[in-house]
């Protein structure tokens, strides 16, 4: 498969995602990072980044509500390459509307080889690498060669 560098710079583009019980959770969890998150872009589902910027006075780019998009909408920008670091606090024991929403976005992180916690402790050790500090290279698929392949082949 062939494949394609990209670098996700010094300056991150994390996007904070938390679930109605997790809320507060990821607010503390900001509060506790505010130093390190404030050299990064932020940006969120609507709710959790109203709260977050309520709470901590950090920026933080809101896009809609989970339920109503948002979760697509940061998948979009992953894609794009715009949105490079997830940290999404997600409810294990609540079903939501949105539950597709949710996977899709998974699935997306991990097509893109994106860094994403979806607990507290894993969001841990993300802050505290030393790659927050330094630009990192990784590999994905080329997609425009894959669909010049796929429009060739099939
Ligand atoms: P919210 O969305 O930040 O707008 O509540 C989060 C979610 O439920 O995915």
């Amino acid at each position: 498969m062939d494949l394609l560098t990209l670098t996700i710079g010094k300056q991150k583009n994390i996007a904070l995602i938390a679930h109605d019980s997790k809320k507060h959770e990821l607010i503390e969890w900001c509060n506790t990072n505010k130093e390190i998150l404030k050299c990064h872009f932020l940006c969120g589902t609507g709710t959790t980044a109203r709260m977050i910027t309520d709470a901590t006075g950090l920026p933080v780019k809101g896009y809609n509500s989970g339920p109503l998009g948002g979760d697509q909408q940061i998948g979009a920008k992953i894609v794009e390459g715009r949105v490079d670091f997830v940290i999404f606090f997600s409810d294990p024991l609540t079903a939501q509307p949105h539950d597709p929403d949710v996977k899709a976005l998974l699935r997306i992180a991990q097509v893109y080889d994106i860094p994403i916690a979806n607990n507290k402790a894993t969001a841990d050790f993300l802050i505290t690498s030393p790659l927050m500090e330094q630009e990192y290279e990784h590999s994905v698929i080329n997609f425009r060669q894959n669909i010049k392949e796929r429009a060739k082949t099939l």
